[in-house]
Parts: C-alpha cells; structure tokens; sequence
C-alpha cells in the first residue's frame, strides 16, 4: 500500500494539474491514496509579487474544487485546503465549509511561500488555532527563504503542542539537515519527503524515528509522470523509493513511510474500512 499525503490539483501560474491526471499517475503508479491540496488559492507568485485578481481565487472557492474531485473518488483522495493566509483569513464562509466537509478534510496546506508570510506569524497562527479546534495537523512548505524556514515552523510547534505539524520538503533546496534536527527534538513536528534525496530520508528515519517521516511527491507539479521522470527526462528521485529504498530500511520502517504513519497522522483509516 502506498499513500501519497503531499499531491496536488489546479492551474495557476506554471503549474498545470488537472485534476484527472493525480487519478490517472495514480492508477498508473499503484498508489492507493493521495491526499491535495489546490493550488489556485496560491496569493503570490515566485517573486513575491500579488497575482493579478484576475488569476486569483478565493480559497473558498479553490476549497470547493478541492471537494468535488475528492467526492468524485471517494476513498482514494482527502483535502488538505490551501488557505489564503496574506489576502483572506478566517471567515465564517470559510469554518462552515470547513465544519460540511470534515470528512474528507484531513489537514490545512500553508505555503509562506506563495501567501508571502512568516510562518512564524499572527495570521498563520489564526489558522493553526483553527486547526488545534479541528484537531487537524498543518501542511506547510519549508525551504531557504525568511518565511518558510524551519525555525519558524519549530516556534508555532513548541507554542501549540497539541497541533502536528509537517514540514513538506524537509527544508527544499537545503541539505535537510536542520528540519531532521528540529524534527528529532520536538515531538509534534513531522516531515514529508516531496523533493527529498533519499540519503536525507533514511538518515531521518534513523534520527528522528522511523514514526515522524511521511511519503509525499507533489504529484503531478511535473506531469503524469512525475513519479517516473523529471521534465529533462531523467529517472525522477521517486523511483529510487520505490525501488532502492527497500534495502536501505527495514520493511517495517518502510511501511510507516509510505502508508501506516500518514494513516496515523492524518486519521485516514475511515477511508479503508
Ligand atoms: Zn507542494
């Protein structure tokens, strides 16, 4: 069993997922079950420059696509919403679609990246509240820039120790070493292994524990062969944990990597039973 819990859905900027094509990698790539978020709730672009209203959704509406694809696949994906935590914040529109769809709802996407914001950060902190309310763990994008440092996401995981937190990518474009650090010190923080080289995969389940480390992708941000290729035709990291990894871990190791911790953590076994 495989479950992917960082993919994701939507047109916005360069990144082009139509929805079907996460079902058809999927089918493609036996993964069983994919947890997304949509990217069209994105509030900035890679400059850090507001997208043009014109490209913009709101997050209700970004969450409502979310829905109707996950209702159209029943058990075999979840939401993690993208919220807008620059431009929108909480609104009562919001909680209410929240509390209609908490059952296929399994978590809140944050990317300080594209909301242009500290993790470390009132608003943000509006929503992890939320999330504490909902017992709901938070997804967030960690890498080299100010606002989605690890550090930042380290301080709002010792301050609400009753919320997990992931830290996607174990810091992108970093050599992982401080996510795995502050991962192994704080009990409530957890990693995910999108755009991870396996090397930093297997030295965290090592340090951190075997529990704390999910499977992720960001399936299909580079086509419906994400999980095969990369977009210069080379052989995508993926293939090396489908393959490769197997002999680097114990079985049991693996198995909480690629399904039983993201079962765990995001309570997912309502959609198996
Ligand atoms: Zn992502």
């Amino acid at each position: 069993m495989i479950i992917d819990m960082h993919t994701h859905i939507g047109k916005c900027m360069n990144f082009n997922m139509p929805s079907e094509n996460l079902i058809k990698s999927m089918d493609k790539y036996n993964i069983d079950f994919s947890i997304c978020s949509d990217c069209e709730a994105t509030e900035f672009d890679h400059n850090a420059n507001p997208l043009p209203k014109e490209m913009q959704k709101s997050q209700v509406q970004s969450y409502k696509q979310a829905i109707t694809f996950a209702r159209k696949y029943t058990n075999r994906i979840a939401i993690m919403p993208w919220v807008k935590v620059h431009t929108e914040g909480i609104t009562s529109e919001f909680v209410k679609v929240l509390e209609d769809n908490l059952d296929i709802t399994v978590g809140i996407k944050i990317h300080p990246v594209h909301s242009y914001i500290n993790f470390n950060s009132q608003k943000v902190e509006d929503y992890i509240k939320l999330a504490e309310k909902f017992d709901l763990p938070i997804l967030t994008h960690t890498g080299n820039s100010n606002e989605s440092c690890c550090q930042s996401v380290y301080k709002m995981a010792v301050k609400y120790p009753n919320v997990k937190f992931i830290m996607g990518h174990m810091g992108l474009g970093t050599d992982n070493q401080e996510a795995i650090k502050l991962i192994k010190k704080q009990k409530n923080l957890y990693g995910d292994t999108a755009w991870v080289q396996i090397k930093s995969t297997v030295q965290a389940i090592k340090e951190c524990g075997a529990d704390k480390i999910m499977f992720g992708t960001d399936n299909t941000i580079d086509g419906l062969d994400t999980l095969s290729v990369n977009p210069s035709g080379e052989r995508s990291l993926y293939q090396q944990y489908f393959n490769e990894l197997k002999s680097l871990i114990s079985s049991e190791e693996y198995q909480m990597l690629m399904y039983k911790n993201s079962m765990e953590v995001f309570k997912l076994k309502r959609f198996f039973e």
